[in-house]
């Protein structure tokens, strides 16, 4: 990542040698370089904003170690605080309740969440041999639903079947009883997506969350929305109290820059990556590597 930052910034870096020290002015070709990075990656205006104002806090008056060039740095400040920005160390998944620990999956349409819960049953199966049940929320289509059930065959989680014509509130308390009777210690619940934010669907959820009390609420979100994921995290973060972001279809062409915008927007750490569509495709989200791949 220094390398291609260095790359990025090699004219600029230069017109800082011989530099004692960072200084507003002669750090500014730099912010402006910095700038037009995350406005390549895809992020929000207001996210970049609030991010060149904590570097130039942190980089002004820094003294350069012997050892650095004053470029070295300048780039070593911008990834530190990338890094900060997006969450500092990998967040871990909550899973600290008597169980079962609920985990509430929301999202618009399309933006992974019913993939994400199989993905993520595998995962907590996997790697924290966890006893999992998936249940589906999304009785507006009965393709979701069928969607799940198949992804619980495919990795050996459990599947709560609702009956016909029941609403989510009740399959979601009955899905609970049934997780307590046998004993899983997560449930996993999808929930219905709309292709656009919608007063119905936000109450819904909302009523989901409150009867629930989730462990973990993820915001699924799609990287490739890049900037216009900003509205919809607005609109699930103040519908509703997150814990977590999945960003998904990272595997895509995407820059990453809605992970900073996101992030910026809900306050809330990103937690998983889905990185491929195949089951074995979400991982913890590092930061650092988030932070390079915004800056390559
Ligand atoms: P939902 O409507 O939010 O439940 O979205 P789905 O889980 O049905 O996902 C929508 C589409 O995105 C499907 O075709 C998934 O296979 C695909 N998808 C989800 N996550 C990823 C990912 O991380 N990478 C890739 N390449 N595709 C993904």
């Amino acid at each position: 990542m220094f390398d291609n930052l260095t790359e990025r910034f090699s004219s600029v870096i230069k017109t800082l040698r011989g530099e004692a020290r960072l200084t507003e002015s002669n750090i500014k070709d730099a912010l402006r370089e910095v700038r037009m990075a995350l406005i390549e990656a895809d992020v929000a205006l207001p996210a970049i904003k609030t991010f060149i104002e904590r570097v130039k806090e942190r980089a002004v008056g820094h003294e350069v170690m012997d050892k650095l060039s004053p470029g070295q740095a300048l780039v070593g400040v911008v990834h530190e605080e990338l890094v900060a920005i997006m969450g500092g160390d990998k967040a871990e998944i909550n899973l600290n309740v008597t169980p079962p620990a609920v985990i509430l999956m929301a999202g618009l349409q399309g933006a992974g969440k019913t993939t994400s819960s199989g993905k993520l049953a595998k995962w907590l199966m996997e790697q924290k041999k966890k006893k999992v049940l998936l249940v589906s929320c999304d009785v507006y289509r009965p393709a979701a639903i069928e969607q799940l059930a198949l992804l619980a065959e495919q990795t050996g989680a459990d599947f709560f079947s609702a009956k016909t014509g029941q609403k989510p509130a009740e399959i979601s308390t009955a899905a609970l009883d049934f997780a307590r009777k046998h004993h899983h210690d997560v449930i996993i619940v999808d929930t219905a997506g709309r292709l656009g934010i919608d007063e119905a669907m936000m109450q819904e959820i909302s009523q989901l969350e409150q009867l629930l009390k989730p462990a973990e609420t993820f915001f699924v979100v799609d990287a490739m929305q890049g900037q216009d994921a900003v509205n919809t995290a607005k609109a699930f973060s103040e519908a509703l109290p997150l814990t977590g972001v999945i960003l998904t279809k990272l595997d895509g062409d995407a820059r990453g820059g809605a992970a900073l915008s996101v992030r910026h927007v809900t306050g809330k750490p990103i937690k998983f990556a889905g990185v491929a569509e195949k089951l074995t495709g979400l991982e913890p989200f590092h930061p650092d590597r988030m932070a390079s791949r915004i800056l390559g």
